[in-house]
């Protein structure tokens, strides 16, 4: 299990200040109504990079351009890429971002558009990965994991010290669950702050490799598949070092869900919540509404024990003509 504490979380959220807002937490009518205990909703599609990775690329660049580094590297099926470009360029520094040529080319030009260097390189996030190594080696960068890295978890963990502050009673956490570093930083603080919460993670079921690596009792690959949930996508590689340990001690239950569900649940936040969300933040919602976080029916049932839901909206970053048709397919 990672040494992460929860000093580390609150100077996260030293070095966020100024350069990371925190997020508004807003309540659901349709979702309380729908689920009988009071939801929330966090907002991290309000960044300004569009996704909460910006809070994990931000900590761990302040650290790294304090200890001298100019040059930074990432492998990054777009938004940690993205975040990376935008917190290198306020800090000054140096971004290469590498991609794999599966990623959606509204993504790679965000990131060009940041000012990063982009390498594309293979079919999947695994030759995305070794080509950024290769930079390490021959160019003399520092490579920054998307979720694999303790300063990362720890950006991302300043999003429960905000819910638990906004919200004390908060009873149920619901997080999209990929490589695992968002889930096990909320994860953490949030159970640092109160043990009993309970943590739900969220994966859609083509290519859930947290889920798989889970079943399997270690870290393994899985086949990268086409998803609504993009951001999702990817292994959680096989040298996990800190999620893959973490999201197994701290994880209650996990909720896999097919792409009819993900797509009802962008509908639910465009129609409902007059939220754009990408696919991969649409996973709480939809668990949700499918009905699937069966213990909150049981806590609704019996209503000293109900509390409330918070569902983290990670991400805005789909394209444009993709959730149109979803909202007029749907
Ligand atoms: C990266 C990402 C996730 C998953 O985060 P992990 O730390 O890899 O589990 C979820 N939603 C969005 C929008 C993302 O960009």
């Amino acid at each position: 299990m990672s040494s992460l504490t929860l000093a580390d979380v609150y100077r996260a959220r030293q070095r966020l200040a100024g350069r990371v807002a925190p997020t508004p937490l807003v309540a659901s009518a349709s979702l309380t109504e729908r689920s009988g205990v009071p939801v929330y909703l966090k907002l991290e599609t309000v960044q300004p990079t569009g996704s909460f990775k910006l809070r994990g690329a931000t900590n761990a660049l302040a650290q790294l351009a304090q200890e001298g580094v100019r040059r930074v590297v990432t492998a990054s099926t777009g938004n940690h890429g993205r975040a990376l470009a935008y917190a290198a360029h306020a800090l000054g520094i140096e971004a290469a971002v590498c991609m794999s040529a599966l990623v959606p080319q509204n993504k790679v030009r965000a990131v060009a558009a940041l000012g990063a260097r982009i390498v594309i390189a293979g079919h999947s996030q695994d030759d995305a990965q070794i080509e950024a190594q290769r930079l390490v080696r021959k160019e003399g960068y520092a490579f920054v994991p998307p979720f694999d890295d303790a300063r990362v978890i720890a950006g991302q963990a300043t999003i429960g010290l905000e819910i638990l502050e906004a919200l004390p009673d908060a009873a149920t956490l619901i997080v999209p669950l990929s490589g695992g570093g968002l889930f096990s930083g909320v994860a953490f603080a949030a159970k640092a702050i109160r043990p009993d919460v309970t943590m739900i993670g969220v994966s859609m079921a083509r290519g859930a490799a947290m889920h798989a690596s889970l079943a399997a009792g270690k870290p393994v690959p899985v086949d990268e598949l086409e998803t609504l949930a993009d951001s999702l996508g990817g292994g959680i590689g096989l040298d996990n070092r800190h999620t893959f340990a973490m999201t197994r001690a701290l994880i209650d239950d996990v909720v896999l869900l097919d792409e009819a569900s993900i797509a009802r649940g962008i509908v639910h936040a465009y129609r409902e919540e007059r939220l754009v969300v990408e696919g991969a933040a649409a996973v709480g919602i939809a668990a949700l509404l499918d009905g699937r976080i069966g213990h909150i029916e049981r806590q609704a049932d019996s209503s000293d024990t109900a509390g409330p839901i918070v569902v983290v909206l990670s991400g805005a970053n789909i394209d444009m003509a993709q959730h149109l048709r979803i909202i007029s397919d749907n």
